[in-house]
């Protein structure tokens, strides 16, 4: 790769899961990278953070190619049968991953843990340097660089590197100083996640329960623990929010139904706002973005981080490209948006047709919506196909997406 006048090949701002898991495939080709992160991150990971994240089987490729994956294997629980049901009508379909040949549809890691572990990791970069708490205030593209300036504790300072790439979440900083456009669709609900038990529970498996106020979707932690997730209207969701944890609890069991028996022991809720936001183009040079500074989708599908990998894993196999061919790693930002733009297409109309589906009530829709899912649930072909475009199955070439540590050129 060329060595440029700059002073790193890669500057990641952000190390939320993406920008991190970056950094670590970064680290893997030899490149020399800064990584920005406002947050300190030697301060106690992501306090609060309640929420289990459903990993499909590309994900788990994708950090175990970074070797990241053995530190998780402990605590995920596997996801072997996804239950669906539409509250009050027909419609239910039943996915195992049988159905594909495989032991895990997914996985579900708690992700406070998956970002400990990345953490841990980042503190041993041999290439790269962390740089945190900082926070990016401004940039400069030239033709040979791009600038970067970052407010750290002890003042302001500039960086230089090859490529610029912003993976610093929804609609954020970086995004605006370059000059990045938005197109935001507020979906005006909530999700409300907390940590539940229930009476009886049936192992790895996951349930999405659409009702008339919202999906439920309950990911399995392991024994009767499993994550909550309740989407509601957001006046609705405020006043979930403001009633006691046994209230909640038994507000949650008669929406969700008998199938698991009682819900209870809810954990402390943390709640979300639903939007599907998705960058522009980017019109300054050596500059991209990547994980949900990109496309942030609604969660009724567990799709945003597992899609905000497969960035990491296509930029990665670029960026070894460019380092075995000694090119400028700059100018891989002309293409990637391009060569990203199906996957993340797809992902948003995919999770944005599910929440217009499944929240109407409209008599017709939900006829159609439930004869989808039976059709789903009868037709094993029709089943593979969605169930291997929903883990990612197929869908990312990448090297890291099949499991393959980054190929490094000597
Ligand atoms: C309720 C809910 C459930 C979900 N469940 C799933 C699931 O089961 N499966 C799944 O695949 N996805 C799920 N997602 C989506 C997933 O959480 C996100 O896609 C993922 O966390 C995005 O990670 P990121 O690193 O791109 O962004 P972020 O996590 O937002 O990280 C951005 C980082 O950039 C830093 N930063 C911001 N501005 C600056 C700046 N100026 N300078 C330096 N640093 C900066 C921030 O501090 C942060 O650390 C869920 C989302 C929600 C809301």
């Amino acid at each position: 790769m060329t060595r440029s006048a700059a002073e790193y090949d890669c500057v990641i701002v952000g190390a939320g899961l993406v920008g991190a898991t970056l950094a670590l495939g970064c680290d893997a080709l030899g490149l020399r990278t800064a990584l920005i992160e406002s947050r300190d991150l030697t301060a106690p990971a992501t306090a609060g953070e309640t929420r289990g994240l459903a990993l499909a089987v590309t994900s788990q490729r994708i950090l175990q190619g970074l070797a990241v994956w053995p530190d998780l294997a402990a605590v995920v629980t596997p996801i072997r049968r996804i239950h669906v049901s539409d509250r009050g009508h027909f419609g239910f379909c039943r996915f195992a991953a049988a159905d594909l040949g495989l032991d895990a549809l997914g996985h579900v890691c708690p992700a406070a843990t998956l970002a400990e572990v990345l953490r841990c990791r980042l503190r041993t970069l041999t290439h790269g340097t962390l740089r945190s708490p900082a926070t990016l205030t401004g940039v400069a593209s030239a033709t040979d660089r791009i600038t970067v300036t970052i407010a750290t504790a002890t003042g302001s300072t500039e960086l230089t590197g090859s490529l610029l790439i912003a993976a610093d979440g929804v609609a954020a900083p970086t995004a605006a100083l370059l000059g990045i456009t938005h197109r935001i669709h507020d979906y005006g609900r909530d999700a409300i996640v907390a940590n539940v038990t229930v009476e009886r529970p049936q192992p790895d498996t996951a349930f999405e329960r659409f009702t008339a106020t919202g999906a439920i979707a309950l990911l399995p932690l392991g024994g009767a623990r499993y994550v909550s997730i309740r989407t509601l209207p957001r006046a609705l969701a405020d006043a979930a929010l403001a009633v006691s944890a046994i209230d909640y609890a038994s507000d949650l069991s008669q929406a969700f139904g008998t199938r698991l028996g009682r819900i209870g022991d809810v954990g402390a809720r943390q709640s979300f706002a639903l939007k599907l936001v998705r960058a522009g183009a980017c019109p300054i040079p050596r500059a991209l973005v990547i994980g949900n500074a990109a496309t942030a989708v609604n969660p009724n599908a567990a799709q945003g981080l597992n899609l905000g990998l497969r960035d990491v894993a296509v930029l990665i196999d670029d960026l070894a490209d460019a380092r075995g061919a000694g090119t400028d790693p700059g100018a891989l930002a002309a293409t990637f948006a391009r060569r990203r733009e199906r996957d993340r297409a797809r992902v948003a109309a995919f999770t944005d047709t599910l929440a217009q589906l499944f929240t109407s009530e409209a008599p017709p829709l939900v006829a159609a919506r439930d004869l989808a899912m039976l059709t789903l649930d009868l037709l094993p072909p029709l089943k593979r196909a969605f169930l291997r475009r929903a883990t990612g199955i197929g869908v990312c070439p990448a090297r890291l997406a099949r499991g393959l540590a980054p190929r490094v050129t000597p």
